[in-house]
């Protein structure tokens, strides 16, 4: 109604009933409607009330309560007051979030069998569990390779049965839906796309997992929102990746949001993942910023690993030899057990 607030309350793990009466006894002075769910873990009251009287109480004041949530945010389903446990999605044979961890590995471009072979073998015996690899190109000039298309896709699932890997691969075009979804475990959107919300709704229809980068200018909540877009349309498979968003900074191609990490665990129940090479766009920043998406608690990291750097026909100077990507998979073995979430 016009004039009206929804929030919900979300109460502390270690609130007591009588911190819940509390808060309920001033709804009904100011005449607001209270729905009362007690989960497993927390109490979250559902209020309804005239917006001036419901937002000059300071709700996250109160004994007892951990945060106060407007329930129309738009990134509902996608939001950690929808759900409270971390969401674990099934990519192939590869699980992503509430402590999976996803080291997924893999050239930028497929440009040949040799190539990706080389690359996917050498990250498969490094311990990655999803291969990625693309058949089609955002390029930014429309003179640079654009990818090999379906002989790419076909590429990819001889990796696959040669390697055991599941791969994902990025989609450009609504049209190409029903043909990558043919062949791929996953499908990504990439940064240019994130907020084509066509491209996004149909995503949200189809049945393989969706990775959703952050758009290079998106603030978290656009990326959330873009999430929403497809979770909405029956698609719940959807992980979260932070590649690095626009700002002044020039030394890096763009600067990673490392923060983005704990902000969207708090924000949603989504995996969500690094890619430090799109980011950086520097060989040399890759293992140390992947190093830190561990650290951080991202679900997994994902990598352009080549296996001759200079040879590339996309993004050669951030792409890690298989022995850089060797050692920096010892060194998050290292680090997630000194964490207590071993790999
Ligand atoms: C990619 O992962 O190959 C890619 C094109 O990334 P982004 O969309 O983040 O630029
Ligand atoms: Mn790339």
């Amino acid at each position: 109604m016009v004039g009206d607030e929804s929030l919900i309350i979300v109460m502390r793990a270690e609130a007591t009933s009588d911190d819940v009466a509390h808060i309920l006894d001033r709804l009904s002075e100011i005449d607001a409607e209270a729905h009362v769910s007690e989960g497993a873990q927390r109490t979250v009251i559902g209020i309804i009330g005239d917006r001036i009287r419901v937002q000059q109480l300071p709700w996250e004041a109160f004994p007892g309560v951990e945060r106060a949530v407007p329930v129309l945010k738009p990134f509902k389903f996608v939001s950690r007051e929808f759900q409270s446990e971390d969401s674990v999605v099934a990519v192939g044979t590869a699980l992503v979030g509430g402590g999976n961890f996803a080291p997924i590995a893999g050239p930028c471009a497929v440009e040949s069998r040799d190539q990706l072979f080389a690359s996917a073998e050498a990250v498969m015996k490094a311990g990655a569990t999803i291969l990625r690899g693309d058949a089609f190109k955002p390029r930014t000039s429309p003179y640079s390779f654009q990818g090999l298309g379906e002989e790419g896709l076909e590429l990819l699932a001889a990796a696959r049965e040669e390697f055991g890997l599941p791969f994902q691969v990025e989609i450009l075009d609504p049209r190409d839906i029903d043909l990558v979804v043919a062949y791929a475990d996953m499908i990504r959107v990439g940064t240019r796309n994130m907020s084509n919300y066509a491209l996004l709704s149909e995503l949200g229809k189809q049945p393989r997992p969706v990775m959703l980068k952050r758009g290079l200018t998106a603030r978290i909540e656009e990326w959330l929102n873009a999430a929403e877009y497809i979770f909405k349309e029956g698609n719940h498979n959807v992980i979260l990746c932070e590649r690095g968003i626009r700002t002044f900074e020039t030394a890096t191609r763009n600067t990673l949001d490392i923060s983005a990490v704990p902000v969207v665990k708090s924000l949603s129940h989504l995996p969500i993942i690094v890619d430090p090479s799109h980011s950086a766009g520097r060989r040399e920043l890759v293992a140390p910023l992947a190093r830190a998406a561990v650290a951080c608690g991202a679900d997994g990291f994902m990598v352009d690993v080549h296996p001759s750097p200079e040879t590339a026909l996309v993004d050669g100077p951030q792409a890690i030899l298989p022995a850089e990507y060797e050692a920096l998979m010892d060194d998050v073995r290292a680090l997630a057990d000194a964490m207590g979430t071993p790999i």
